[in-house]
This record gives C-alpha cells, structure tokens and sequence, in this order.
C-alpha cells in the first residue's frame, strides 16, 4: 500500500515576490508547450515558434522570449509587469508548471535572506 501523502508546506510565497523565477534567461520550451501556446493565440506552430520562442544555438533548445522590466533587467514575455503574474498561467510550459519541485524556492530563500540582511521587507533583488 502507498504511503499516505505527507502534505508540504511551502517555504516560499508568491504573493510576496516579484515573479523572481520568471526572469531566468533560459525557460526551456519543448514542441508540446510551443503547440499549446499557438492554440491560446489561435497561431500556427511556427507562427507561436517565431513570435514567443528563440535558438539558443549553444544548448540546442528553445527558450521562451525576453522583453525589458522594470524590477529585473529582462523577464519573460508573458510577464505582466504591473500585477507580476503570469499571463498565460493554464498554458504555461511545462518548466514553469514543475518550479519549484520542492517546499522551497531557491529565488525565493535568497530574497528572503536579503530582506532580513538589508533589514527591508520589501526589498527586491535587481539582476
Ligand atoms: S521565484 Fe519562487 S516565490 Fe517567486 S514567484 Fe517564482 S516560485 Fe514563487
Ligand atoms: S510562462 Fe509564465 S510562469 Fe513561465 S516564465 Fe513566463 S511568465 Fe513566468
């Protein structure tokens, strides 16, 4: 018989963080993800391939596109930089559905060590 699931608290809170996690320059998308973004813009494969996706010809893969922000240098393009949230959240890759794998955040648990370091709750990390 499978264990009964231990319920994990998360260490980390959204709400409290400006979408840290969505400003890693290397989102990695797969076929699948490319072909359920094209069906929430009504667009072709390649159509959603070219307009939301770039080569990285050094990994071999695609990753999801950049635009300019205000908090971090660069976040992802489907980032609403006013309210921080994702504006594709039910046709988000996969990466994104998966983050993060464990009670903790990495991003978060370095926000919170400079919140407490610099003594300002709302402090946010520019990269
Ligand atoms: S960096 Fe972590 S805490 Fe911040 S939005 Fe992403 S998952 Fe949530
Ligand atoms: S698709 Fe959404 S969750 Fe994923 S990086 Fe972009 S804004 Fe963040």
């Amino acid at each position: 018989m499978k264990p009964f699931p231990i319920p994990v608290r998360a260490r980390y809170s959204c709400s409290k963080c400006p979408a840290y996690c969505c400003s890693y320059p290397e989102i990695e998308v797969t076929p699948r993800d490319i072909e359920r973004l094209g069906k929430r813009f009504e667009l072709s494969y390649r159509e959603a391939e070219e307009r939301f996706t770039k080569y990285d010809s050094k990994e071999k893969v695609r990753l999801l596109r950049h635009k300019k922000d205000t908090v971090f240098a660069t976040v992802c393009t489907f980032l609403d930089l006013e309210k921080r949230r994702c504006t594709v959240y039910e046709s988000r890759p996969g990466v994104c559905r998966a983050y993060p794998d464990s009670k903790h955040c990495g991003y978060y648990d370095f926000l919170r060590f400079e919140r407490a370091h610099q003594a300002d709750p709302e402090f946010i990390a520019l990269t």
